[in-house]
């Protein structure tokens, strides 16, 4: 029978782009490798900005970056490369495949004992919630929603705006895209799709 082991949780850093939401993760797992926790982080292949093996925090903490399969093969391979893991740390959730079950999957890496830190994006560029995204925060133990500052009016952002020749675009769920593509929107500021 499944055994569960209750040291493990599973902590979700949400919000839009620039939110900072990578820095927390970042963060979480350094505090965890300073309390000589074996750390683990995974990068989604879609996302090609991390290539090093290793990621360097201010601390000065050297953390395994991996970068998963964010296909059917994403659990595997995850549960094959953390099995020495103490603490797991998952970046950018929203790009796994969203018919592969990724967040429940976390879940049970979190029932075996494993600390899990996981960020999300929370909606897409037409303002709605990734399937992912939805999944992840009904299943968190804990959860901390961050926010950007609005290019517009300075407020509070928990949008991501999609921008081309400064207006908003819609298009594709996914395009990779930094600071040329995107800004962050509060509510209020944000240009939903109109049909
Ligand atoms: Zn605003």
């Amino acid at each position: 029978m499944y055994k569960k082991n209750g040291k493990g949780r599973m902590v979700v850093i949400t919000g839009p782009m620039f939110s900072g939401k990578t820095s927390r993760l970042l963060e979480f797992i350094e505090r965890e490798a300073i309390a000589g926790k074996n750390v683990i982080l995974f990068k989604p292949e879609i996302d090609k900005r991390y290539s090093k093996n290793y990621v360097v925090t201010h601390k000065g903490y050297k953390v395994k970056a991996v970068i998963s399969p964010i296909d059917f093969k994403a659990g595997d391979f995850i549960a094959k490369k953390s099995r020495e893991a103490d603490v797991v740390g998952i970046d950018e959730v929203q790009f796994w495949d969203e018919n592969i079950h990724f967040p429940e999957f976390l879940d049970t890496l979190a029932d075996s004992g494993k600390i899990v830190y996981a960020s999300t994006l929370n909606r897409d560029h037409r303002g709605e919630a990734f399937k992912n995204s939805k999944s992840l925060l009904g299943i968190a133990d804990k959860v901390y929603t961050l926010a950007a500052v609005c290019t517009k009016c300075g407020g509070e952002a928990t949008f991501t705006q999609r921008i081309a020749d400064n207006k908003p675009v819609f298009g594709d769920t996914i395009l990779i895209g930094g600071k040329n593509l995107y800004e962050p929107r509060c509510r209020e500021c944000f240009v939903k799709k109109r049909d």
